[in-house]
């Protein structure tokens, strides 16, 4: 969950409306992960302590959907469900049921000390792909699977980025997206944005909010 005591200067920003999945653009939707038009048909009979929390919990699921993490945005819905608005959380549903039901492109299991990884072969760039798989430390191919060891987990994750990034997965963890190689500027923290800008955080998140409220006048 997310704690809103924390510095903004550390909190992720929310890109798109988790309902209908529309650029967020002004201040307070990027911080609460939804669009003004779908808060206002999100509004339900529930207390104000209730909504506060019920608010964090949208602003997860909108973090875990930019993230790829499809199973964690059905059981944030769940929650906010629990928590007394259905409305919202089969909006939030039926967004990613497509995807959450998808059969994934890419499988990973774990077997011992390994990963049981199957892909798609990668065209185009087959010696690349190829040279890829062969350069992981531990490495094993057997019936047209990559077995990589656990330790090995990082560097499987770089690959399947530069490969297969957009790609759906289904490891032990359940569905998940594997990102873009490049992270787009607005799905970095304002850390890392301030880090690539060369400024503080906490200018760069004010002088991002200027931004936004001046693009809405
Ligand atoms: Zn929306």
């Amino acid at each position: 969950m997310s704690d809103y005591t924390a510095a903004p200067a550390t909190k992720m920003l929310a890109t798109n409306c988790v309902v209908c999945g529309r650029p967020l653009v002004d201040a307070r939707s990027v911080e609460m992960g939804i669009g003004p038009e779908c808060r206002e048909s999100a509004k339900g009979g529930i207390d104000d302590g209730t909504r506060q929390v019920a608010n964090e919990y949208v602003y997860d699921a909108a973090i875990a959907a930019q993230e790829g993490r499809i199973e964690d945005v059905m059981r944030h819905a769940q929650t906010i469900e629990d928590m007394g608005l259905k409305g919202l959380a089969d909006k939030i549903r039926r967004r990613f049921r497509k995807a959450s039901e998808r059969e994934a492109d890419i499988t990973i299991e774990v077997e011992g000390a390994y990963y049981k990884v199957k892909t798609p072969f990668r065209r185009g760039d087959k010696e690349a792909f190829i040279a890829a798989w062969r350069r992981i430390p531990g490495r094993r191919y057997r019936n047209r699977l990559n077995y990589i060891p656990v330790a090995q987990k990082t560097v499987l994750w770089a690959l399947l980025r530069e490969f297969f990034g957009g790609k759906y997965g289904r490891g032990p963890k359940g569905l998940f997206r594997i990102p873009k190689p490049e992270p787009k500027p607005e799905q970095m923290t304002f850390e890392q944005r301030a880090e690539a800008a060369g400024q503080n955080p906490g200018n760069l998140a004010e002088y991002e909010m200027a931004q936004r409220e001046m693009a809405q006048a």
